[in-house]
């Protein structure tokens, strides 16, 4: 690779860790080394969270019901998931990422955007620092990542699940277009299929279509997500890293009411509201909670409770429904000035996705629901919110500050 100039004007890297939850079971247990084995939710979990590499071959994917993996694989190990570990071992490799460039965007548990372009000079080259973040994350983990390195994040995302186990691909920024060309447009991070059915209409299917497509048609449909899109085919991915948002401890939103509010109906709407931007904000980061802080706020003091939902969850509806009961117990027809609801114990969703739970399903559903409406937000701009006033008061160290994962752009555009 000795014909790459060693100064990109934009270096990216996304490194993503090899089936992650699967490799920390086989790390920690090695006995499970070289063995098909599938991650559920403790033992009595129906759905594969994660599998190893050796019961992928055999056809296991994440989301199967045990029952058909087992079909496929009959010497299939099942592992009860241990969330926390992961956890730890994650915060431990993006601070390990960050001790070698500090610009990063937290994407997942177990990915991350790195923008290699300011200290690519420090290391030699954009691929001697992505060569360091690869190392970085084995010592501080003892796991393997692929990383994919790019000009941009759509591309280097692209470039990372190429070789995958342990890859290390890189495409160089002058390259990406022409490395694109044949690759179906939906291949590309951000492009489902409803994104993938527009272009397809339009003669779009392949990233090489999009020359030909005006962008004046994608803006029309997508507004300025739809401009992104027609650069990501390109090859020139313009978004950039999205490093600013605190790892929140705790996510709340509150409002200050009509003073000396009285009416029942009125404090329910208010309630209402304050869960459905709590709901949101959690899902914007990806985020869920178990426990919640209901709080109203007479002349002179906090009236409130913890409120406990049957499990963790991000769903407006059920922080509401919970909530809700709770109000007899805090309220007894006292003046009221302010409300405030706060998940007091946030965890990255991504830990316990849909098939933790007791009915993935009706989860799903509900998920699919609220992103459809977080999609809608977003478009119209109702929660191009100010931070809550908790979500900055976090004692998180500043080496893990970047966001767990932004909103917007990991599935949909
Ligand atoms: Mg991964």
């Amino acid at each position: 690779m000795s014909d790459h100039p060693t100064h990109w004007p934009r270096a990216i890297a996304l490194v993503d860790m090899n089936a992650f939850f699967a490799s920390v079971e086989q790390r920690d247990f090695p006995s499970l080394l070289g063995q098909p084995i599938a991650v559920t939710n403790g033992l009595r979990g129906s759905c594969v969270i994660t599998s190893s590499y050796e019961a992928r071959a055999q056809g296991v994917r994440t989301g199967m019901r045990l029952k058909q993996a087992r079909q496929l694989c009959p010497s299939l190990i099942q592992r009860a998931s241990r969330p926390e570990v992961y956890a730890g071992i994650s915060t431990r490799i993006m601070q390990a990422i960050h001790t070698v460039c500090p610009d990063m965007e937290v994407f997942s548990v177990d990915e991350a955007f790195i923008d290699i372009t300011p200290c690519q000079q420090l290391y030699g080259s954009p691929i001697e620092a992505a060569r360091l973040i690869k190392q970085s994350v084995y010592r501080a983990s003892g796991l393997l990542c692929s990383i994919g390195i790019s000009g941009d994040k759509t591309t280097a995302k692209y470039a990372a699940k190429l070789n995958k186990p342990d890859g290390f691909t890189v495409i160089p920024p002058w390259e990406s277009r022409e490395r694109l060309r044949h690759v179906a447009v939906t291949e590309l991070c951000g492009i489902g299929e409803k994104t993938g059915l527009f272009l397809a209409k339009h003669g779009v299917r392949y990233c090489g279509d999009m020359e030909k497509l005006p962008i004046s048609v994608l803006a029309r449909r997508f507004g300025n997500p739809g401009r992104r899109i027609w650069y990501m085919c390109q090859g020139e991915d313009p978004e950039p890293l999205h490093t600013e948002v605190t790892a929140p401890k705790s996510i709340g939103h509150g409002k200050v009411m009509a003073p000396n509010t009285r009416s029942r109906q009125t404090i329910l709407t208010y309630l209402q509201h304050m869960c459905s931007k709590v709901g949101a904000r959690l899902r914007r980061h990806d985020f869920e909670a178990h426990t919640f802080w209901f709080g109203l706020r007479t002349e002179q003091q906090w009236l409130g409770e913890k409120v406990r939902l049957p499990e963790f969850s991000s769903d407006h509806r059920l922080i509401y429904q919970y909530c809700q009961q709770k109000l007899n117990h805090i309220w007894k027809g006292q003046g009221i000035w302010q409300i405030q609801i706060t998940a007091l114990d946030p965890r990255p969703a991504a830990m316990q996705m849909d098939m933790f739970a007791s009915n993935p399903e009706q989860l799903t559903h509900d998920k699919q629901l609220n992103s459809a409406m977080d999609d809608i937000n977003q478009r119209y701009g109702e929660f191009t919110l100010s931070p809550a006033r908790l979500l900055n008061r976090s004692d998180m160290p500043n080496v893990i500050a970047p966001s767990w994962k932004p909103a917007g752009h990991r599935k949909t555009i």
